[in-house]
């Protein structure tokens, strides 16, 4: 299988902006696990932004967009650097590709990130991909990287796309607010009720929320893709996921007759 997997950043890092080394390990060692086992696997990480707060000691994340890119700048490194090391000690390769809206409104440079992504992926490297958040302005953002996983499982035609988040999937209701809200396991089309579920944004670090995970599905699910939101705070859930069983929310991608 060909598997995107989108983690936030509060699966990454704490709400200081500090890594959650224990995620993070975790994370790494199971992804690796399942590369080994014959998967392609594809990672889409937040994370810069928030991580540039924790390393620079910000409190509160950047309102101005040179913050905001200054952050990202550091923050990419570290996220990098750590990514590095942990997939090192599964002796997997993994490489880095930062995008911006542009690179994948522009059919030829589109072109160029599929074939550059097809080749890693034949030399079993494992891509790790961000928006280039230190370049983009309101022009050319993505501005969330649900949407991002979106373009990109539907860019290399992946078969699945995991959104690991810190909601453990689609309920009926916010289930912070309202305790008896009903987590909806399978969704087949993105109706207006489907959307009305969707609340605002979601943690103080990142960027999502509902409204963002619903957009990724309907961009998949025309391609066929399959996608599922899941809680990222235990990564061995992608273990239960690959097994078949009905983890979060299930939102199955338009098969042609
Ligand atoms: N690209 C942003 C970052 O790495 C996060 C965007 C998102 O969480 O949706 O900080």
């Amino acid at each position: 299988m060909r598997i995107v997997v989108k983690v936030g950043t509060s699966t990454l890092a704490h709400p200081t902006g500090h890594l959650n080394i224990r995620h993070m390990e975790s994370l790494c060692k199971v992804l690796s696990d399942i590369k080994n086992a014959g998967n392609e696997v594809i990672l889409v990480s937040s994370g810069a932004i928030g991580m540039g707060m924790g390393k620079l000691s910000l409190r509160e994340r950047p309102s101005t967009l040179p913050g905001k890119q200054a952050a990202a700048a550091v923050g990419q490194c570290e996220l990098m650097y750590t990514y590095d090391k942990l997939f090192s000690e599964y002796n997997h390769i993994i490489a880095q590709i930062l995008l911006t809206g542009s690179d994948v409104k522009d059919p030829v440079r589109r072109n160029n990130f599929v074939g550059t992504m097809e080749h890693l992926l034949h030399m079993a490297v494992l891509p790790i991909i961000n928006e280039n958040d230190t370049v983009v302005t309101d022009e050319i953002v993505i501005g969330d990287n649900d949407t991002l996983g979106a373009i990109v499982a539907t860019s290399v035609k992946a078969d699945l796309l995991i959104l690991l988040s810190d909601i453990d999937g689609l309920f009926t209701d916010d289930p912070r607010i309202v305790p008896d809200a009903r987590l909806i396991p399978e969704i087949r089309e993105i109706t207006p009720e489907i959307l009305a579920h969707a609340g605002g944004k979601g943690s103080a670090i990142g960027t999502g929320g509902m409204a963002t995970k619903l957009k990724a599905a309907e961009i998949v699910m025309a391609e066929g893709c399959d996608m599922i939101i899941a809680n990222g705070k235990d990564p061995l859930i992608l273990y239960d996921i690959l097994d078949g069983e009905a983890i979060g929310t299930r939102f199955i991608g338009r098969k042609e007759n």
